[in-house]
């Protein structure tokens, strides 16, 4: 048992760190504040390679693991989540379908500018009528001639309308299953495709540098090679993407509980009350103390998950593990870093702030936390 980080491993997580520090932190608080898309660093991540880190060099990645994907997943969520969650959504559930499901046609032609960084590509599972239940999906996709027919929304969906946007995978009912149940595919809806409508961002509480939007299709026609995998085999293929997602959602939430342990520690060393700096209560010890042990603890169970997927194991379980544990930690942290900060923290100017308003949708987005607990209480076998 090594919990080691390997030389490239390292060298990833210190140059992803610098360059957090020291291109993120100095404009992200703008963006975030005017609701702006970030995308000189979106241009800079794809430039140092983030956004092919987990994939195969003969298709323009860099030939790393997913672990190589968390590992810079945290460092940029120590600084910031909205930017994290470009590059997860980006590569987890953006490009990775595509890498996984799709053709030697399909790779070809979308994987290296999804890699390069140069375009961003969306995953539409969630609909305004639900979410944790896939069963309930609504959207429909019918083949008529040599065409996919698609009508129906999606909402929530990360990356689905930048500049750079390039597709959108949605799952879609194409049929009924001989037990009775939907049939259910994915299919690729490439922007700009007539039907397709994307809406205005949402205001959000948090993630707010991030791009978030509902999707409509009206009778949106691709064609019937747009489908990504085998038909009826949707239900399956979203299972282990989000699987896979929830390790990496799990360490951007340890990043993000490791800011919130960085900035505290800053400002009670600088901090006075009381002729002391608040540091040298140990009521404010103890609660960094706890933030530290929470994210630590968060790290090893993310990293385990990603050990044991990696290694070709079973991992389901312990990816809900991760993502439970490391949402519940990221927000715990960022409730605290704030109360350390007391009335700064809840200033925009300052990162807890951020932090705070970011840690929340991590107990609910790739799965909420009670979906985690249904998981793993199913592979206890209950
Ligand atoms: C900013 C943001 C970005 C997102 N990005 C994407 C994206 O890129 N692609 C995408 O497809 N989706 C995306 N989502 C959607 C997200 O994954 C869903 O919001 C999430 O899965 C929960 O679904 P829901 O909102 O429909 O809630 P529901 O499923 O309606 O759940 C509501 C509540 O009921 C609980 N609940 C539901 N069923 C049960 C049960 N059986 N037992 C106990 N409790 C239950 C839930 O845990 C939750 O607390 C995003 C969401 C947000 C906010």
């Amino acid at each position: 048992m090594d919990f080691r980080l390997s030389e490239e491993h390292e060298a990833l997580r210190d140059s992803v760190r610098d360059f957090a520090r020291e291109a993120v932190a100095p404009v992200i608080a703008e963006h975030y504040e005017r609701h702006t898309f970030p995308y000189e660093i979106v241009r800079q991540m794809g430039k140092m390679g983030l956004f092919g880190l987990p994939f195969p060099e003969e298709h323009g990645g860099m030939g790393g693991d997913y672990f190589a994907l968390c590992l810079a997943l945290e460092e940029l969520a120590r600084v910031d989540s909205s930017v994290a969650i470009t590059l997860e959504a980006a590569v987890s559930l953006g490009a990775m379908p595509i890498h996984r499901f799709g053709t030697d046609e399909q790779r070809a032609r979308w994987l290296p500018k999804l890699l390069s960084g140069e375009a961003l590509a969306g995953f539409g599972l969630t609909e305004p009528g639900t979410g944790s239940d896939a069963g309930g999906t609504q959207t429909r996709a019918v083949l008529d001639g040599d065409e996919w027919v698609i009508n129906g929304s999606k909402a929530f969906i990360t990356n689905s309308g930048t500049d750079i946007t390039a597709l959108v995978t949605v799952t879609a009912v194409t049929g009924t299953n001989p037990d009775g149940s939907k049939e259910l595919s994915t299919i690729i809806v490439p922007s700009g495709t007539p039907g397709f409508t994307v809406a205005p961002g949402y205001s959000k509480v948090g993630w707010n540098a991030s791009d978030t939007h509902e999707l409509t299709f009206d009778d949106c026609r691709v064609p019937v090679g747009n489908l990504l995998g085998e038909r009826g085999r949707g239900f399956a293929q979203f299972l282990r993407i989000l699987d896979e997602g929830r390790i990496a959602i799990a360490a951007l939430a340890v990043g993000l509980a490791q800011g919130c342990v960085d900035e505290s520690l800053k400002y009670a060393k600088e901090r006075q009350a009381f002729g002391r700096p608040i540091g040298n209560y140990q009521a404010i010890q103890f609660k960094i103390a706890d933030m530290e042990l929470k994210a630590h603890t968060a790290r090893l169970a993310y990293y385990d998950a990603a050990a044991r997927m990696l290694a070709g194991e079973p991992f389901k379980r312990q990816a809900a593990i991760a993502k439970l544990h490391a949402s519940t930690v990221a927000v715990d942290n960022a409730r605290e870093a704030t109360q350390i900060h007391g009335g700064y923290g809840f200033m925009n100017e300052y990162p807890v702030a951020r932090f705070w308003r970011d840690s929340k949708i991590l107990e609910i987005g790739e799965g909420t936390s009670e979906v985690q607990r249904m998981i793993i209480a199913r592979d206890l076998g209950l």
